[in-house]
């Protein structure tokens, strides 16, 4: 740390996002990632849209928010485009967060939200999910504070009913909720219908699982206009030309191929029935995951022996040191072939090496 850096910040811990090794190809089943390409719709679109760079990117992404309203049966003031959904959900705790209305989420979740909260200045409260790790709904009725739950939930891939995120909403009228869906697409239900019953619900999503586009970065919040006029007051604030043109152009391209995402969505909860199904044949414990991956822990192996142990054959896993969950793993579902050289490795891993 320099001597200039600002007071403020000095014991901010900054979030630690998963490894994305150069020196070797690895399967690589850490980070949630899509394991198909993009849409070649999204492709070429973006490589159109490269031609124009010299020109700054149209900061309200009105083509892009056009289509997005379309597809989802939303107005077009009811969408706010951002870098990668992380960033939608920082400008959140900017918004709508301070010493009174402070946040409260999970103590086991994405693992940026105690990061973001710091880096806005805003107190907040770590909720503890139950022994099962599940949410416990009564903890969030009438919490009266800034409520942000990701659904299903990380790392532990538990989605809560439509039902139990609207009794959230519904009970908290005066302060924002916040419903993170990363993952919706791979099995939990999306409370974006919601938007036009509750002014204080914002739900956010990204292009970068389903739509296999983690490297555009491109998230989307839909929200009644005042919550998203609030949050444009930050980005416009912070960086007006957040969403770059190529990544826009290929959002558009995505979301003229609807067909091969659904396509692919449907392959990945394959792919984690199969794994799942595998995973306990050789003794693995899991959560109930509507996600694209899932989180493990087997009775004989230690959870970080076991992502070492992987990671020495070329496999990589996702570990968290966090007390209540180091007995896990997360696993990212990949392709079939890939899931398969996964559970040859553990199998053999569990006979030799334990
Ligand atoms: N929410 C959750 C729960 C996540 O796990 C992630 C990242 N994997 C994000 C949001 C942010 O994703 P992105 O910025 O790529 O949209």
């Amino acid at each position: 740390m320099s001597r200039f850096f600002s007071a403020r910040r000095r014991t901010l811990k900054p979030y630690v996002p998963g490894e994305q090794p150069r020196d070797m190809k690895y399967v690589k089943l850490n980070t949630n990632e899509s394991p198909f390409p993009p849409s070649e719709k999204a492709v070429k679109e973006a490589c159109k849209a490269a031609e124009s760079l010299e020109l700054y990117s149209d900061p309200e992404c009105t083509l892009l928010v056009k289509k997005l309203s379309e597809v989802y049966g939303v107005n077009r003031d009811e969408i706010l485009f951002t870098n990668g959904s992380d960033e939608i959900l920082n400008f959140a705790f900017a918004a709508f967060c301070d010493e009174e209305n402070y946040a409260v989420f999970p103590d086991i979740t994405y693992g940026f939200y105690p990061v973001f909260a710091e880096m806005n200045n805003v107190p907040y409260a770590e909720i503890p999910l139950k022994d099962d790790l599940t949410i416990d709904v009564s903890d969030y009725i009438s919490v009266n504070k800034t409520v942000f739950i990701a659904n299903p939930n990380a790392p532990t891939g538990i989605a809560l009913g439509l039902d139990e995120i609207e009794s959230i909403v519904k009970s908290n009228p005066d302060n924002a909720v916040i419903i993170d869906e990363a993952y919706v697409d791979f099995g939990a239900e999306s409370a974006a219908g919601l938007i036009h019953k509750y002014k204080n619900l914002l739900v956010t999503q990204t292009f970068s699982k389903s739509r296999s586009m983690a490297g555009a970065r491109l998230g989307f919040g839909l929200a009644d206009k005042e919550l998203i006029a609030d949050l444009n007051t930050v980005k416009y604030s912070t960086n007006p030309y957040n969403v770059n043109k190529m990544t826009m152009a290929a959002g558009i391209g995505a979301l003229s191929d609807e067909e091969y995402t659904r396509i692919n969505i449907e392959t990945v909860k394959e792919n984690r029935a199969f794994t799942a199904a595998e995973l306990k044949k050789l003794g693995f414990e899991m959560t109930d995951s509507s996600a694209n991956f899932i989180f493990a822990k087997h009775p004989a192996v230690d959870g970080e022996k076991l992502y070492l142990l992987l990671k020495k054959r070329g496999v990589l896993i996702r570990h968290f040191t966090l007390d209540r969950i180091k007995d896990y793993n997360r696993i990212t579902i990949g392709t079939k072939e890939q899931m398969q050289i996964l559970i040859k490795n553990i199998k053999e891993i569990l006979d030799t090496e334990v």
